[in-house]
């Protein structure tokens, strides 16, 4: 969906080459993929090639500098892979592990993990979620103690996309006290000895994805891998959060936007009655009702994204996307599928992996209740 307040044509031919890319390289592979439960190493490659992995970080690092518009864009042609496990994937490497890293990283780490990262050639993760921290960032326990020139890391992560083949992860640590002002994010090369990969974890759905569980065990790092200040870590990853979170509203939006086009498809095609399902009065309402939700989410969304491309703070409207999309997709696709009848329910149709994949979005990088309390506390309640 293109609006011209916002897109150029510049962005518009960017649009188009990701919708090449996705539409030929990844769409006829969905089958196999979700199958196997993975996607190829080279797809990280391959984005990188097509400069999407560095669409906003310095052209010095590999990056193209460009604007949020086209992140927009490409997450929005993204969806066409029907694979909400590799667009998270992508969208980790792009726009979850790496951001923190491009706004305070030194020289040295920009070269060493986010120049990689953007080429496509090392895979990054996010750890911050832990077997008895979620919601609950700032409780989280996963230390590192300052010895001599190095932090030596012990705990646990779970969770963690990209997690099983990840080359470096963007960690949450505890540095410091009890609390929010005890936390740090170093830079984790996931070939320190220690370190071990888990279970990866069975999903409902994004199953291209990988899910793993993460163990550290007196893994010794260079001090200098710490990302920004000691004890800052928190309130840098609540920054990193809005673009995390931004992203999975902009997805989520299109995913129901595209469950949609397929529905009015499959309904003006499937007959009962002597008539198209679509022309049952119900069936035309509840499509009227749902593009009418979709197209209000997609206005919160791009009113949150007009203000982050500006660098307004925008927290509370970040929040509203996320919380509003998220709840808001996975109502569509509940609604799509039951206009599918039966064939809702059957893997065949690619409406049946939306519905489980969508799932997902009212409780990764960060659940509705939890949108809830940033918009009361941000609305003085
Ligand atoms: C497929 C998948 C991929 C993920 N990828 C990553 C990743 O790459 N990196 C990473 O760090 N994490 C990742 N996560 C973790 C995800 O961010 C957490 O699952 C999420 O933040 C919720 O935390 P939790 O699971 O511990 O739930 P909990 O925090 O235990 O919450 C349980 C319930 O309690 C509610 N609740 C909690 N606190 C409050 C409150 N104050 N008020 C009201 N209700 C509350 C929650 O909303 C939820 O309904 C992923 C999760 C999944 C499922």
């Amino acid at each position: 969906m293109s609006d011209d307040r916002f897109f150029t044509p510049d962005h518009e031919t960017f649009r188009k080459t990701v919708r090449d890319f996705v539409e030929k390289e990844l769409a006829p592979h969905s089958e196999e993929w979700e199958e196997r439960g993975g996607f190829p190493r080279e797809v990280f490659k391959r984005f990188g090639e097509l400069g999407i992995l560095g669409i906003r970080y310095p052209q010095e690092y590999g990056g193209s500098a460009l604007d949020y518009w086209y992140t927009v864009a490409y997450v929005e042609e993204l969806c066409r892979s029907q694979m909400a496990g590799l667009n998270m994937s992508i969208m980790v490497q792009s726009d979850m592990a790496t951001p923190v890293i491009n706004d305070l990283g030194t020289d040295e780490q920009k070269r060493e993990f986010l120049a990689p990262a953007i080429r496509g050639d090392k895979i990054a993760a996010l750890g911050v979620s832990e077997p008895g921290a979620g919601s609950d960032v700032a409780n989280l326990r996963t230390t590192a103690r300052r010895v001599g020139g190095d932090y030596v890391i012990n705990g646990a992560k779970t969770f963690i996309t990209n997690g099983t083949r990840a080359d470096f992860i963007t960690l949450m640590v505890r540095t410091g006290g009890e609390g929010y002002g005890g936390i740090s994010i170093v830079l984790f090369p996931t070939d320190v000895k220690g370190y071990t990969i888990g279970r990866a974890l069975r999903k409902m759905g994004n199953h291209t994805s990988d899910t793993a569980e993460l163990a550290f065990d007196d893994c010794k790092i260079p001090a200098r891998y710490l990302l920004g200040e000691e004890n800052m870590g928190f309130y840098y990853l609540m920054k990193n959060f809005q673009g995390e979170r931004l992203v999975a509203a902009l997805g989520g939006t299109q995913g129901a936007q595209l469950c949609w086009d397929e529905t009015v498809k499959y309904t003006s095609e499937r007959h009962a009655f002597g008539r198209p399902v679509a022309k049952f009065q119900t069936t035309r309402h509840l499509l009227a009702d749902l593009l009418t939700q979709i197209e209000a989410g997609r206005r919160l969304a791009y009113h949150a994204a007009d203000l982050y491309n500006r660098g307004v703070e925008c927290t509370k409207e970040v929040s509203m996307a996320k919380l509003f999309c998220g709840e808001m997709a996975i109502h569509v696709v509940d609604r799509c599928l039951q206009l599918h009848g039966g064939y809702g329910y059957i893997e065949e149709y690619h409406i049946c992996r939306a519905y489980r994949d969508m799932r997902l979005l009212t409780i990764g990088g960060g659940t509705s209740e939890i949108m809830k309390e940033i918009i009361s506390k941000l609305s003085g309640l």
